[in-house]
């Protein structure tokens, strides 16, 4: 069933309640979002775009990403959300992978309009729509019609770092949301009315798809002013519209903590702030999240998911995050929590036979939050979903109770500040500079980022490399966000007697 369904649904019994909040200005009821995003899907279809086609959102959070994504589905599209942090060579891969056919951005993200190819138009996210805006009498009464959908139809093509340094289309469908989005309820927290989601991390993640729930129940929809996360913002937006819930990777809880305390916030005012707090997507340290709910409260879950199957993994509770009294409390601070309601989850050995209790394996997942499978590439597909169950690439150890403590990740992928960085895409960049021989490309632990990159990199002979122009290179061709943060040159890497690099090594000296 298409997801659309769910906004017609809110807009015809409650058309005028507040939906999507612009800061602290609310800049439309649910009526008016069902009309903009059921005006969006005439003008997608009058543009010649049919059912199943690309729509790309490669912009900053802004209150448009909301009726867009419903505007798209409404339609029968498939979104693609892409980080505006990424360089404008990887949006132009993703554009041309999903064969996108509309793309709408963010003046500053993409300056130059004309520089992305392949696609039959890109609208300036901030210009005017263009439709004439449904007068309040119009917004609630006739919509253009929802195309209908089954549940196996993608929803969200999101597009994930690979290990060979391509990102794969991960196929969300309609069915994957809706279960997370029910799922919400059980596992994570109750939703009122009244409540308000805020837009703290990148919308094109897992913040964007906690839309669904809050969309469900009919909640408030903020979009900071600042388009993100600015600590002090969100504590006086929580007090104007909130509280506030909000997804947030482990960064930003330390972000919102180290705010409450400089700025002495008593726990009353935290409260008044921030109704829940999810965290996830990273490792969170036991220490930083018990530092977290002395200073602000209990007001966090915590949940493990991944792209694969969005948000939807284990859980640990509000109750169980303040349970200290609970003899395991301090594994279940180390751990990512319990099977969520939707889900099976299993540890297993290489040839998926199932761990001892208490044993490291790779950690799988089954259910109906699990993607269709990778875009176009069914020999991805099939490696990462056997007989019915997603293998993560996370290792880690359930207990007798089905508590999931991971361990470390298979795939030596970096996580920095929440997004996720592949070793392998930044040593292709840096290979390809001038005057560099070998590069090896590991995380560093770091206390404000979680990981920072660290490259090794060994000079052609004869040559000089100089971190500058190495630094130079890789803004050239990757993301910012992605490109190391320390260099180190040296004469050799670390190698085995197959002559595979030794990462374990360059991990002990950083
Ligand atoms: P992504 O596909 O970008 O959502 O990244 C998913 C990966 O982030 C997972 O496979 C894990 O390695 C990591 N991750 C997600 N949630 C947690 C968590 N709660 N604790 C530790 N790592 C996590």
């Amino acid at each position: 069933m298409n997801l659309a369904y769910l906004l017609e649904r809110i807009a015809r019994t409650d058309p005028l309640r507040p939906a999507i909040f612009n800061g602290p200005h609310c800049v439309a009821t649910y009526g008016q979002w069902a009309a903009r995003s059921a005006a969006w899907a005439q003008w997608f279809q009058a543009q010649g775009l049919v059912p199943g086609e690309r729509v790309a959102l490669f912009m900053r959070n802004h209150p448009r990403y909301l009726e867009l994504m419903l505007g798209a589905w409404w339609a029968g599209l498939v979104v693609v959300p892409i980080n505006a942090k990424l360089h404008l060579k990887e949006m132009q891969w993703i554009i041309d992978n999903a064969q996108a056919r509309w793309a709408f951005v963010s003046a500053d993200v993409v300056p130059d309009r004309s520089a992305l190819s392949g696609l039959q138009g890109v609208s300036d996210v901030a210009h005017a729509p263009p439709w004439e805006e449904p007068t309040p009498a119009q917004a609630g009464a006739f919509l253009h019609p929802i195309t209908p959908r089954a549940g196996d139809d993608t929803a969200w093509l999101f597009y994930t770092s690979g290990t060979t340094g391509r990102p794969k289309g991960v196929m969300i469908t309609h069915r994957n949301l809706r279960t997370m989005g029910m799922g919400y309820f059980n596992d994570v927290d109750t939703i009122a009315p009244g409540d308000a989601i805020a837009y703290a991390a990148p919308m094109s993640h897992g913040a964007g798809v906690y839309a669904i729930p809050h969309l469900m129940a009919g909640a408030r929809h903020v979009v900071p002013l600042s388009g993100g996360l600015d600590a002090a913002e969100l504590f006086t937006l929580g007090q104007q519209v909130g509280p506030l819930s909000l997804f947030a990777a482990p960064t930003i809880v330390k972000r919102l903590v180290d705010h409450a305390e400089a700025a002495q916030v008593a726990p009353a005012r935290c409260a008044a702030a921030f109704k829940t707090i999810v965290y996830g997507g990273a490792p969170m340290y036991a220490a930083d999240i018990q530092r977290a709910l002395r200073i602000m409260g209990p007001r966090f879950v915590q949940i493990f998911g991944q792209g694969e199957s969005p948000m939807v993994g284990t859980a640990l509770s509000r109750a169980q995050l303040q349970d200290s009294a609970h003899p395991r409390y301090a594994a279940r601070l180390a751990s990512v929590g319990f099977a969520q309601t939707s889900v099976r989850i299993r540890v297993t050995d290489a040839h998926g036979v199932d761990m001892p209790l208490g044993e490291v394996g790779e950690v799988l997942i089954q259910g109906d939050s699990v993607m269709a499978g990778y875009w176009r590439n069914p020999e991805a597909t099939a490696a990462a979903i056997r007989e019915g169950w997603l293998w993560t690439g996370d290792m880690g150890a359930l207990d007798d109770d089905g508590l999931l403590t991971l361990k470390d990740r298979s795939k030596d992928m970096i996580i920095s500040g929440g997004s996720n960085i592949y070793p392998r895409e930044v040593e292709e960049v840096l290979l390809q500079a001038p005057g560099v021989a070998e590069v090896a490309v590991v995380g560093a632990p770091d206390a404000e980022w979680g990981e920072v990159v660290v490259a090794f990199c060994v000079p052609q002979p004869g040559q000089n490399l100089q971190t500058e122009a190495l630094d130079a290179y890789c803004l050239e061709h990757i993301a910012r966000f992605k490109r190391p943060k320390r260099y180190a040159v040296v004469d050799a890497l670390p190698k085995n007697n197959y002559g595979k690099v030794l990462k374990t090594e360059l991990r002990k000296r950083v």
